[in-house]
């Protein structure tokens, strides 16, 4: 069974590649639109037309962080609310319109302009669903890192060798390489509740000790006073 991770970011970003490849196929190619007309097009219409998948995607990546993490047992112990990934800046999609239709201008070849913008909304839709999951496992005291996951067929070579190599990142600088038709997730390693009882635990540990040594040093001085003086 692929991870969960992979199956609902897999299930965003299928039916937004079916979606962007209808609204392609049916208002440019069928619309008889030139080259500029379909880049001016999709400026337009990108990015209000990704909001909603980038939305779920990062929505489905903290709902399935939420439950790991409660399933987990961390949330007795530490509470943590999981934050959405903020979306891509509107102008990302104005650039990959434009580099995307560049081959158009030449010679009318929607499919490979067609297939660079199926894929770059892909990443882009997908990388909601990854950056959601990184940034909590980063931010959150319950989680150790993020690992790079992945099984089954649609998971691409780049992503096996790493996957393989199992490294756990705990830093906001690591990205996820991916690549436009990359299926592959980001899965978050929350700590052992033992270490994190250990750690939490630790300032009122610290804090008994202290006590313990309040009270060693009272009864010394009472037995120091009782000693000195018999009335007492
Ligand atoms: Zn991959």
């Amino acid at each position: 069974m692929p991870p969960p991770e992979q199956v609902t970011l897999q299930r965003v970003v299928d039916l937004a590649d079916l979606d962007l490849r209808a609204f392609l196929e049916g208002e440019i190619r069928a619309g008889g639109l030139t080259a500029s007309e379909g880049r001016e097009l999709l400026m337009e219409t990108l990015p209000g037309w990704a909001a909603p998948y980038e939305n779920a995607s990062a929505t489905v990546a903290a709902d399935l962080y939420d439950q790991k993490r409660y399933a987990s047992g961390v949330d007795l112990v530490v509470p943590y609310a999981p934050a959405l990934a903020p979306p891509a800046e509107p102008a990302r999609w104005g650039i990959l319109a434009s580099w995307a239709l560049a081959p158009v201008v030449d010679e009318t070849d929607w499919s490979a302009a067609f297939q660079k913008i199926v894929g770059g909304a892909h990443r882009t839709i997908a990388d909601a669903h990854r950056n959601t999951t990184m940034g909590n496992a980063v931010a959150d005291r319950g989680a150790r890192g993020w690992k790079r996951v992945g099984r089954g067929s649609k998971t691409c070579d780049f992503c096996k060798m790493l996957i393989h190599r199992g490294d756990v990142y705990d830093s906001i600088s690591v990205q996820f390489k991916s690549h436009d038709h990359c299926r592959c997730a980001a899965e978050t390693e929350f700590e052992s509740i033992e270490a994190l009882e250990f750690s939490e635990l630790g300032g009122s540990a610290r804090k008994r000790v202290q006590t313990d040594a309040d009270r060693a040093r009272v009864r010394e001085w009472l037995r120091w006073e009782r000693d000195a003086n018999p009335d007492f």
